[in-house]
């Protein structure tokens, strides 16, 4: 190939695209936007993951990391946190990979358009054989880069999805920014947690995530009896939230679901149900109101924790032509197979080159990023998208149509999730992962009656 392949993206699947490419002779180049490599693992380093680390490193990268001789393997039955998964493993295989003959990986350096070289979206003609032309922002500005194809490996993390119930930001989200935060607080941090302590708090989401801080907050709850403990619901009733259900293994998870059952039914958690969100108004005391479209109030509150999933971002490739699930933004032939409604993670099956091919030729989503707004990614199933995606750029068809990942008979994500406690697991096989709810619901913390 004339020019590399770029990669975008230093997470876990990126850096496993590039163990692929490595492996292969490929020359590759990762551009990754943060500082160092699993920059947005490194954003929620303080959560402990649901899978073991025999799920969390890809078998290319392994291969690279045993030759290169300086890496210690990870004990495979033991549960990272996403520090300890960047830390112990995505830091070294990037340096690894920096140093392999052909390829390269580069931070601080933003990807913010991909197009075909001198041809917009309209342009027909030569799409298949010319380059891509790949717009990169860094320290030293705007750069070019020619690219033979191009491998999405951006993720999800960077767009949480908003409070508003329409999906766009509800009224009076943005002007009070200073109150909220998307995704999962470390409350374990003394600075983090005197933000919470003795506070009324709303937190938006049903999924493990959510279930995570409902569980944070419960504790703080215990050492400062101040702290308010109430839960909003999109839904008419909490219902399944925690397990049961023919979609939702949550209830075999153990641990985390136990626990965030606990602190919602202590007595310390309101529920309000059926609550989507209009608008947020500042109190003339300062604290917010929380407006439903269907005019219920939730008052005083003083800080908002949004862990309603994500949405990938497309702006960046406005210029390539792309077919995509119209609800869930996924690959369009993938969507049947991680629709929320009817999948967990552990039983995604896993899938290749022919589910992720774009009407853009060479061009790959992969990743979480593949899923769209699916919840149910999990890193093994991205470490065989990149393994078969990498087999087709290099022209081997018959690795590339092989299906090597054999989910683990004892199921998938079996760690409890358990901040507090590495070696919990889950009491009942095959837990999902899912790292938020897919649909936007609004939980929040206050007494009763409040
Ligand atoms: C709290 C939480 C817990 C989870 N637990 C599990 C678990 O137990 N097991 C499991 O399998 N999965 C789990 N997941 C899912 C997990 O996110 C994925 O497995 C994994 O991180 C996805 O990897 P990725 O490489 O696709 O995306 P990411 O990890 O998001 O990496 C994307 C990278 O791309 C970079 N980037 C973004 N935009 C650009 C750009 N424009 N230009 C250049 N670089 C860019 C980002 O900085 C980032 O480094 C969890 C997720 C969360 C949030």
């Amino acid at each position: 190939m004339q020019h590399p392949v770029v990669i975008i993206g230093a997470g876990p699947i990126g850096l496993a695209a590039a163990a692929n490419a490595a492996e292969r002779g490929m020359d590759f180049v990762v551009l990754e936007a943060g500082a160092n490599a699993g920059a947005a693992v490194s954003e929620w380093a303080h959560v402990r993951l649901f899978s073991s680390w025999s799920e969390l490193v890809d078998p290319a990268a392994r291969r690279l990391l045993d030759a290169a001789g300086t890496w210690t393997a990870p004990d495979d039955g033991a549960y990272p946190t996403g520090g300890q998964w960047r830390e112990a493993y995505l830091q070294p295989l990037a340096d690894a990979l920096g140093g392999t003959p052909g390829g390269s990986v580069r931070y601080d350096a933003r990807v913010v358009g991909v197009g075909r070289a001198g041809r917009d979206l309209m342009v027909d003609s030569g799409r298949e054989g010319d380059p891509f032309a790949v717009h990169v922002e860094g320290p030293a500005g705007r750069e070019r880069l020619l690219a033979s194809a191009v491998v999405d490996a951006s993720g999800t993390w960077t767009r949480p999805n908003p409070l508003g119930a329409d999906g766009y930001p509800a009224l009076g989200e943005t002007e009070n920014a200073d109150r909220f935060t998307y995704g999962i607080p470390d409350l374990n941090d003394p600075a983090v947690a005197a933000r919470y302590a003795g506070k009324h708090v709303a937190v938006a989401g049903k999924g493990a995530s959510a279930q995570g801080v409902l569980v944070g907050l419960a504790r703080l709850a215990k050492a400062d009896p101040g702290t308010r403990v109430s839960w909003l619901l999109r839904r008419p009733s909490v219902g399944d939230a925690f397990g049961g259900g023919d979609n939702d293994q949550l209830e075999q998870r153990g641990k985390l679901g136990q626990d965030a059952k606990a602190a919602a039914t202590s007595g310390m958690v309101t529920n309000v149900t059926q609550f989507r969100t209009e608008s947020v108004t500042r109190q003339a005391d300062g604290r917010l109101a929380i407006t439903s479209v269907n005019g219920q109030l939730v008052g005083d509150v003083d800080e908002v924790i949004v862990v309603t999933g994500f949405r990938p971002d497309f702006g960046f490739l406005s210029e390539v032509r792309l077919d995509l699930d119209p609800a869930l933004g996924a690959a369009r032939v993938l969507a049947d197979q991680i629709h929320p409604d009817h999948h967990s993670c552990g039983d995604v099956a896993p899938h290749g080159y022919k589910e992720l091919t774009q009407p853009e030729h060479g061009l790959y989503l992969v990743g979480m990023k593949s899923y769209g707004r699916a919840p149910s990614f999990l890193a093994l199933t991205g470490y065989e998208q990149v393994r078969s995606v990498m087999a087709a750029l290099d022209g081997d068809l018959e690795a590339a149509g092989r299906v090597e990942l054999v989910l683990p008979e004892t199921g998938v994500c079996n760690g409890a999730g358990a901040f507090d406690d590495p070696d919990a697991v889950a009491s009942v096989e095959g837990g999902c992962c899912g790292p938020a709810a897919a649909e936007p619901e609004l939980i929040s913390l206050g007494r009763p009656g409040q």
